[in-house]
């Protein structure tokens, strides 16, 4: 996909997903098999990047997390000079790019320099650990109202949460594994009730998927104990509470 040198390349901004190969858009899956240059980030499952050709060149972005800011005026600066050199280049970010993905920053940063950018949405963790445990996010008897926060960002203690968990709304946490202890003091000094039903869904839609459920004052210690690794979601509500996956498995298998 080279062009004549003086016109710029296409960054596409592509939605990978949260790992299941199968829950990619066909947009997205296209622009992938037919990819010579593939940016991706370390959230990107291996099983989706085997759908790229063998011919295809990878290069991983993947971020460490104290070296988050510098590593991404990086990433800004690679799509940019590739583009600008007449590629087209596939940017593949976990879920969706614009969720939690600093695909915002990639498209001004192309915007900037005169690079085309195609936006391709994908489906973000919450939607793909909801419907693979089967937790309804929204439930006309349980919740109303959906909000996605980031666990790990700067000054969570300054974050205002109020009023986006309770009775009545469901509250998905990105990111949220390694600060789950202070998530939940911090909603319970917000008033939230220490026994409202949480679920932490690690590695959704991937085979090595597990869902723990609890109550929002055990948190971080179901977090600790049973040892759960990035990358995983933390959701908050009553929803937490339905449809226990243990329970849907029981009844399937008495089914058969
Ligand atoms: N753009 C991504 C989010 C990137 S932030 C999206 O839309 O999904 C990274 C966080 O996403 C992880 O720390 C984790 O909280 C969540 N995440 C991504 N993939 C996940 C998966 N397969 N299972 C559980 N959580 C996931």
């Amino acid at each position: 996909m080279s062009k004549p040198s003086n016109t710029p390349g296409t960054v596409f901004l592509v939605g990978a997903g949260p790992g299941d190969p199968d829950l990619m858009t066909v947009r997205a899956a296209r622009l992938l098999s037919a990819a010579s240059l593939v940016v991706h980030d370390g959230l990107v499952d291996p099983s989706v990047l085997d759908m790229a050709p063998p011919s295809a060149r990878f290069v991983s972005v993947a971020k460490a997390r104290s070296r988050h800011t510098m590593r991404q005026e990086a990433i800004n600066a690679l799509l940019v000079r590739e583009a600008l050199a007449g590629r087209d280049v596939v940017r593949l970010k976990g879920g969706d790019p614009f969720v939690f993905g600093r695909g915002g920053e990639e498209a001004e940063a192309c915007r900037a320099a005169g690079v085309p950018v195609e936006v391709v949405p994908g489906i973000s963790a919450a939607m793909g650990a909801a419907a693979a445990a089967q937790i309804p996010l929204t439930h006309r008897d349980a919740a109303s109202v959906v909000s996605f926060v980031a666990g790990q960002c700067k000054g969570l203690s300054d974050q205002n949460w109020a009023g986006l968990a309770g009775v009545g709304r469901t509250l998905v946490i990105y990111m949220g594994v390694a600060t789950s202890e202070a998530i939940a003091e911090k909603l319970i000094g917000d008033g939230l009730s220490p026994a409202m039903p949480i679920a932490v869904i690690e590695n959704a839609a991937r085979p090595q998927m597990r869902v723990l459920r609890g109550q929002l004052a055990g948190l971080g210690a179901l977090v600790a104990a049973d040892k759960v690794k990035s990358p995983a979601l933390i959701v908050i509500g009553e929803v937490a509470a339905r449809n226990d996956t243990a329970e849907l498995e029981r009844i399937a298998e008495t089914a058969l």
